[in-house]
């Protein structure tokens, strides 16, 4: 039997102290969820925690986390950080409504685990610290997904549903997420210190970070350099797998950047259906700052407000221009190989990137489905992908051009299939499927979300149980809006 008491806590955040955050012990904050159901876990996440397969069933698991009680050892708490938001400072922000429990130990290393919508903190302004169903599913369902394909991500253990009416733009339910990470840090953390002249408060997270996140940063002649160094390389990491899977984080506020370059605050998210990396897919996006094709200069930018941020704690502003100058780059280099591995091209030619650069335009000239085309690609049969184009004959020059550039491979083709079908994944979270299983619990029907997170969990697989997720979308798919709320 799984024994909660046994677990050990390090809560290295907390032992920073109270200019950090606001403790939020049980007594004192009680806002739990009223009636709390389990509505699904992550066999996976569970499983990095190393934690048993029924570690639900230990003493008040479930209270622990709809936020009622804690165990012994966690050390609740709500942090604060700042930001910049569509490009402007925002001012203070901090955890409105995710609750750090604590850090637990696994066995390799130590996990942060945050309850998302556990109620208000002193950092909520005028929000009331709740997370709705909907999104909290699609969270749920998104961390894990992303995990899965292999991309950087906060992680999501639990998701624990009430009858709590929460008012959005409709009344819907509340829910919480249990997320998982190495650290929960972000980018506004430090801008916060940094903007108040809290320069030791900033030195200590600076440290705090570095020794806990990047150890080998401390033997560096200036150590907060190589952290900044080290965070452009990670976040230029993220960022080529987002735009290789067409994934759009939506809202990449400076307060929503992770100090280990980690997706995370999953919101009006989509992976792109049609390929158009102009979309907006916030509605509260005028000006489209967040679509696809910017991801990479928003985290460029993004990088920039931080090294502001750490501007007083190296020798001058030279180291950290020096720390950021890879960004492009290793981008560049990092989106080049994942894009040849998905045309299935072992060794790097000349003009490998006008064969991608040109097929991504002609997904978008016809708008044809993202993951279907690069998964049927993958397949070789071409007849089937040349059906999904209306500009057959633009399509086949192109086609012609692939043949011939597949000729120049050492790989035999069905070795190279067999490479891509691990590459281009047959299914992702799209936003229709995410709403079909939300629409379902909604109802009370849990088994279509359950369905889809299994599924989620082997995104390469085609089997006769996932045809539904691997088809092209419902004409319906197109019209989804959705909030910062979502
Ligand atoms: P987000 O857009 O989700 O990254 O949130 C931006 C800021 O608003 C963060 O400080 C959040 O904690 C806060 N926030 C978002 N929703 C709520 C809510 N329902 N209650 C309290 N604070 C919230
Ligand atoms: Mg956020």
């Amino acid at each position: 039997m799984f024994d909660p008491t046994d677990l050990q806590w390090s809560n290295g955040f907390a032992s920073l102290g109270e200019a950090f955050y606001t403790r939020l012990p049980t007594p004192s904050h009680p806002q739990g969820l009223p009636e709390p159901r389990w509505l699904a876990t992550s066999p996976a996440c569970a499983q990095w925690l190393g934690w048993p397969a029924n570690w639900q069933d230990a003493p008040h698991a479930l209270a622990v986390f709809s936020g009622s009680t804690e165990w012994p050892g966690m050390a609740r708490l709500a942090s604060v950080y700042s930001g910049h938001q569509f490009g402007v400072w925002a001012g203070q922000l901090g955890d409105g409504r995710a609750l750090w429990l604590g850090e637990v130990q696994t066995p390799h290393g130590g996990v942060e685990l945050q309850l998302k919508g556990a109620g208000t903190t002193p950092y909520s302004r005028r929000g009331d610290g709740r997370a709705v169903l909907r999104s909290s599913i699609r969270e749920f369902l998104c961390s894990e997904a992303l995990h899965h394909l292999g991309v950087p991500t906060t992680r999501a253990l639990a998701l624990v549903g009430s009858p709590l009416p929460v008012r959005r733009e409709r009344i819907e339910s509340a829910a919480v997420v249990t997320r998982a990470a190495r650290s929960f840090v972000r980018f506004g953390h430090f801008e916060h210190f940094a903007h108040h002249g809290l320069h030791t408060e900033l030195r200590q997270l600076a440290d705090f970070v570095i020794a806990r996140d990047f150890p080998h940063c401390a033997d560096a002649p200036e150590p907060v350099a190589a952290l900044l160094a080290e965070v452009a390389l990670r976040s230029a990491e993220l960022v080529a797998h987002w735009q290789a899977l067409g994934f759009v984080h939506g809202v990449l506020n400076t307060d929503n950047l992770s100090i280990l370059g980690l997706t995370m605050d999953f919101g009006p998210f989509a992976f792109l259906d049609a390929w158009d990396p102009r979309r907006i897919t916030n509605h509260s996006d005028d000006q489209g700052r967040y679509t696809l094709a910017r991801q990479p200069d928003i985290v460029w930018w993004s990088l920039h407000a931080l090294a502001q941020a750490l501007l007083p704690l190296v020798s001058g502003e030279a180291v950290l221009r020096e720390a950021l100058a890879p960004y492009p780059g290793h981008f560049q280099a990092r989106y080049a190989e994942l894009m040849r591995a998905k045309l299935g091209l072992a060794a790097a030619q000349e003009g490998d990137e006008l064969l991608w650069r040109d097929w991504l335009n002609l997904l978008a000239a016809d708008k044809i489905d993202h993951t279907v085309a690069w998964r049927w690609l993958g397949d070789g049969v071409m007849g089937r992908v040349r059906d999904l184009f209306i500009d057959r004959a633009a399509f086949d020059t192109w086609a012609t051009r692939y043949r011939a550039r597949l000729a120049l491979e050492p790989e035999a083709a069905d070795t190279r299939a067999a490479r891509m079908r691990q590459t281009n994944p047959a299914l992702v979270l799209r936003n229709h499927l995410a709403e079909e299983v939300i629409r379902a619990a909604d109802q009370g029907d849990l088994a279509p979300l359950h369905h889809l997170a299994a599924a989620l969990a082997r995104p390469y697989d085609e089997t006769a149980d996932n045809t539904h997720y691997t088809a092209l979308p419902p004409d319906w798919a197109g019209d989804l809006e959705l909030s910062c709320s979502s």
